[in-house]
């Protein structure tokens, strides 16, 4: 359908869809309604590539609970930061994709975790790192005429975590997100951020700097390094003053988010 009938929407959970439709901004030919398709509502964990591989119509109500939660645990903790139980239980991770805002609570862990995104359509199937798929602010490099079928997930070993701030703890578009995922036996560090640029950044100075300042086997990092690691993943922001929050407030916050992953991840001084 969405080959033969350009102009046609998928709709997931709609919690995204139908607020642009409800608000005129969408007047969609066609819907293509994909919540109860089983190949796209389901997930596998391959144990020896250590990947998950989520179908694009799992919900957040599912991503936050064992078994998931257990093998994804950032994406666990995204999961209950969004909306409420309604949205996250309607709500997917293809839909969060899909919409790519720059705020979506999905992305930043997606980012840090090298996840790949898998696409369908009548010419073929591709897959693109996430960071490929994000062009910019709810801009993607899904075409029009393409599903997004799943999204692979990297299973590391070592602690990760996810942090946002907002006015309210609850039903609220972040004003700056975090995602910390550290690859112990790699000895690297992840740091994406979200809600303070076009779309998620991924800030290469902040992992380098961790990375060699850190110690991997006792957990252990100084006050100054974890000040400093805040201090670089401001610096790599791309925050806009808008009528939510001020440009220099989003820049200090999310370098707060950044180094308290940062210590939670490293909890001895
Ligand atoms: C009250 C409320 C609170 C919210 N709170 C949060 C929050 O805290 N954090 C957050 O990140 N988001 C939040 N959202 C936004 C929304 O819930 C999420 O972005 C959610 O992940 C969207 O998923 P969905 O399945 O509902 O997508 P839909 O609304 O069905 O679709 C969203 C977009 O993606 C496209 N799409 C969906 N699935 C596919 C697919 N398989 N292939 C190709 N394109 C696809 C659709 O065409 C559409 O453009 C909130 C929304 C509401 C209404």
């Amino acid at each position: 359908m969405l080959a033969v009938a350009p102009g046609s929407m998928v709709l997931a959970g709609g919690t995204d869809a139908m607020v642009e439709v409800n608000a005129g901004h969408r007047r969609p030919v066609g819907v293509v309604a994909v919540n109860r398709v089983a190949e796209l509502r389901s997930w596998t964990y391959d144990v020896a590539a250590a990947t998950v591989r989520i179908g694009a119509a799992v919900t957040y109500a599912e991503l936050m609970e064992p078994p998931l939660a257990a093998l994804l645990p950032a994406l666990a903790e995204a999961s209950r930061t969004v909306g409420s139980p309604q949205i996250r239980h309607a709500g997917t991770l293809g839909g969060n994709l899909g919409t790519c805002s720059p705020a979506g609570d999905g992305l930043p862990v997606l980012a840090a975790l090298d996840a790949v995104v898998h696409l369908a359509s009548t010419r073929g199937e591709r897959s693109l790192p996430v960071a490929d798929f994000m062009v910019g602010v709810k801009r993607t490099a899904c075409a029009a005429d393409e599903l997004i079928t799943a999204i692979t997930v990297p299973v590391l070993d070592g602690w990760q975590g996810y942090s946002k701030v907002g006015v309210r703890n609850a039903m609220v578009i972040a004003l700056a997100t975090a995602c910390v995922a550290v690859d112990a036996p790699g000895r690297n560090i992840r740091l994406a951020i979200g809600s303070v640029g076009p779309t998620i950044i991924r800030c290469a100075e902040a992992e380098a700097f961790a990375a060699e300042q850190v110690d991997f086997t006792t957990r252990t990092a100084s006050a100054d390094v974890v000040a400093r690691f805040g201090e670089v993943a401001a610096a790599a922001s791309q925050p806009i003053d808008d009528h939510r929050a001020t440009a220099a407030y989003r820049r200090h916050a999310v370098g707060v988010l950044a180094g308290r992953l940062l210590r939670r991840a490293f909890p001895h001084e």
